[in-house]
């Protein structure tokens, strides 16, 4: 039996952010990073609330360690909270979701709110189960999985994301494509996820590199965010695949962006799930035809299965050249020598993740170093 639920409400559209003048006379904890105090993106959120009433945990760093954590479960155990506020990109809303869990856990803390406030168009995170928390010590980040991690409400506001540098905006923007196409191939894939994961494809095709383009595009800021929650419902239900097992691993040991790793490797992880051997094949993996199913949809589809995967592939790739995104790893400052010191643990690691589950091919150790070798 699978079940289509989604317990996150999600307030979009003008004026979004006026939902928190509900909350105003409530104790709220903020999680976000210095980015946000610093620039008074902050101010947006904290208008809203009565002086005296909030408290700001500052600290977030991308790829949030365990210590900070840690950190934040002693800060929400003194300030006992009755909100937790994520304002950030992937890595506060993580970050938050698991200082929640924990202070609810081990800090008794009781029926704290939890709202996300996505200022990046990326991860999905704002409506998601997962946490992504890395252990420095082992170089490794860990996805943690839990419907207790589902935000309570999400509130979508474009405005938020208008100040987000242009790489970012690629990094992330290839992060919301990879969760579309990985929730579509998934073996958990369902008429529901494929309706949330195609929607958030097309959109990214359509409106990435307008967003882009122009920091004030409004238009196709919007659509970006709705297209990274669109993702995030998606791979939510469905989960992800070998792509992010792979990048989890990467980012966890060489600390290339999470979304420009995913960028780097979703062409190949699309050639090795398709598994198309020859002109002359006459049956195609169901991923294959997934593959070709969607760029008929975004509008690149070719005259049969092997031509849609093939033009699925170099359509990302013209786009990733649109946004002078690197095409390897050794175009993200990693040397030669950082990269093959750790490919054997890489592979090892991407073995483990548990977003490997949901590939719809079986990987082995060798297949995925050989992918390592072609990103190189
Ligand atoms: P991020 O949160 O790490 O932020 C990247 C940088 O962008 C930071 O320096 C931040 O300060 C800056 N930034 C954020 N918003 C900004 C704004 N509006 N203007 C200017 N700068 C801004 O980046 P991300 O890609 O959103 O998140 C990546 C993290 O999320 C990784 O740890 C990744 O593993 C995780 N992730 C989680 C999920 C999930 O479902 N929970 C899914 C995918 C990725």
């Amino acid at each position: 039996m699978d079940t289509f639920k989604v317990k996150t409400e999600i307030k979009f559209g003008q004026n979004a952010l006026e939902y928190l003048k509900t909350i105003r006379d409530q104790k709220i904890l903020i999680v976000t990073d210095p980015f946000m105090v610093q620039s008074n993106l902050i101010g947006k959120v904290t208008e809203f609330f009565t002086a005296g009433n909030y408290h700001v945990f500052s600290d977030i760093v991308p790829d949030p360690p365990v210590e900070l954590v840690a950190k934040g479960v002693t800060e929400a155990k003194a300030f006992a909270p009755d909100v937790i506020l994520a304002l950030g990109g992937g890595s506060a809303i993580d970050a938050a979701k698991a200082i929640k869990d924990l202070a609810m856990k081990i800090g008794n803390l009781k029926d704290i709110t939890f709202i996300a406030i996505p200022t990046t168009s990326g991860t999905g995170s704002e409506v998601t189960s997962f946490a992504v928390i890395t252990d420095q010590e082992k170089g490794r980040k860990y996805p943690l999985i839990s419907d207790e991690l589902l935000p309570d409400i999400a509130i979508l506001e474009p405005e938020l994301v208008k100040s987000v540098p242009p790489a970012t905006v690629a990094d992330t923007g290839m992060d919301v494509l990879t969760h579309a196409i990985e929730a579509y191939v998934s073996t958990k894939a369902t008429d529901f996820s494929d309706a949330f994961a195609e929607k958030a494809a097309q959109l990214v095709f359509q409106y990435l590199k307008r967003s882009y383009d122009s920091a004030d595009d409004l238009v196709a800021k919007e659509k970006m965010h709705h297209a990274s929650c669109l993702a995030g419902l998606a791979f939510n239900m469905a989960s992800l695949g070998l792509n992010h097992a792979m990048a989890h691993n990467i980012g966890g040991k060489l600390h290339v962006p999470h979304g420009r790793t995913n960028a780097i490797l979703l062409p190949y992880i699309i050639e090795f799930n398709a598994n198309i051997e020859g002109y002359n094949q006459t049956s195609y993996s169901e991923a294959a035809k997934k593959y070709a199913r969607l760029a008929h949809l975004i509008g690149f589809g070719g005259g049969n299965v092997r031509s849609g995967v093939k033009n699925l592939m170099n359509e990302i790739k013209k786009l990733e050249k649109s946004m002078e995104m690197p095409s390897s790893i050794l175009e993200c400052n990693v040397t030669k020598d950082q990269f093959a010191s750790n490919e054997v643990e890489i592979a090892l690691g991407a073995l483990e993740d548990s977003t490997i589950d949901t590939n719809p091919r079986m990987a082995t150790k060798e297949d995925i170093l050989s992918i390592l070798h072609e990103i190189v």
